[in-house]
């Protein structure tokens, strides 16, 4: 049994993940992305897909990186 840290659900299927040396427990999916995604510097999205980083920001997309005004960025192919 583990605790989701997020919503505190004591939960039997809950699962770990590891990131940057720390562990952390989740129970579903959902707490997990609220916890470890970031958030798009542009439209405020939470980015589960690869997204894109650029001086310590976030963007979902190329395209909400160039609003932002890094033009040098494009999507990974
Ligand atoms: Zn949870
Ligand atoms: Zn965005």
């Amino acid at each position: 049994m583990a605790v989701c840290e997020v919503c505190n659900n004591d939960y039997e299927m809950a699962f770990e993940i590891h990131a940057a040396g720390a562990v952390h427990t989740f129970d579903s999916i959902e707490c997990a992305a609220q916890k470890m995604a970031p958030i798009c510097e542009n439209c405020q999205c939470r980015i589960l897909g690869h997204g894109l980083q650029s001086d310590g920001q976030f963007f979902c997309c190329a395209h909400c990186a160039r609003q932002a005004g890094f033009a040098q960025l494009v999507d990974h192919a």
